[in-house]
């Protein structure tokens, strides 16, 4: 059993769709039966109910037996297991690992395609935090310190020939946002190493930059949501 596989289809393509009684026994079942490498477990309720978790009725209580027996129900009706039967220690149960349940990650998969290329980095907020991070908190052109609130979504090339996707937008101070209006970002760069606020170093490096955005090479990691 691929435990981290597990955890993540469960989390994303099984909780979602579980009440936390659900989870928990559902759970549960897996601890004992798929995790030590056997097929079914046979569960007796009565006691594996203190195992559970609280309740979330009254305070610091288990799930009472007829709440679990319920669920099991509920479980079983979702396709999430299968009771084989009845026995003296208790409940023959085996539990579906998310990817043997086919129509479960269908059309949700977590390879879910999203196309960088035509992300809004603009006007979305996440995706904002995200240039913020590739710049690593510092501004594009001058190198300052940037914070949550002090940076600025910054064209450059501006609108309406620049659009918003990450090849032509970074994370700048106010004052280079400012600064550069208009003008084209190789010469605003210029005048900032005339200004010496570069280096001639930082300087080579920020136009290396600018021509790696242009070619797509400066992608930032969008989490997918
Ligand atoms: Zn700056």
């Amino acid at each position: 059993m691929d435990v981290e596989k597990f955890l993540a289809d469960f989390q994303d393509f099984m909780a979602p769709s579980m009440d936390v009684y659900e989870q928990s026994i559902y759970i549960y079942i897996i601890r004992h039966s798929r995790l030590i490498g056997q097929s079914d477990a046979v569960i007796g309720f009565k006691s594996a109910r203190k195992k559970l978790g609280y309740g979330v009725g009254k305070h610091k209580t288990p799930p009472s037996e007829g709440v679990c027996y319920e669920r099991l129900g509920t479980l079983s009706e979702k396709g999430f297991i299968k009771v084989l039967g009845s026995e003296r220690m208790g409940t023959r149960i085996h539990a579906y690992l998310p990817e043997e349940i086919p129509e479960l990650c269908d059309g949700h998969s977590s390879e879910q395609i999203i196309d960088i290329e035509d992300m809004d980095f603009f006007e979305d907020v996440e995706n904002r935090q995200a240039i913020l991070e590739r710049e690593k908190h510092e501004c594009f052109y001058c190198r300052a310190k940037l914070t949550a609130d002090n940076y600025i979504m910054e064209h450059v090339v501006s609108r309406p020939a620049g659009d918003n996707s990450y090849r032509n937008i970074v994370a700048s101070c106010r004052t280079c946002n400012n600064k550069k209006g208009p003008i084209d970002a190789a010469s605003f760069v210029r005048s900032l190493y005339r200004e010496n606020l570069l280096s001639q170093d930082e300087f080579k490096q920020v136009l290396e930059k600018l021509e790696m955005l242009k070619k797509g090479e400066l992608q930032p990691i969008v989490l997918s949501s």
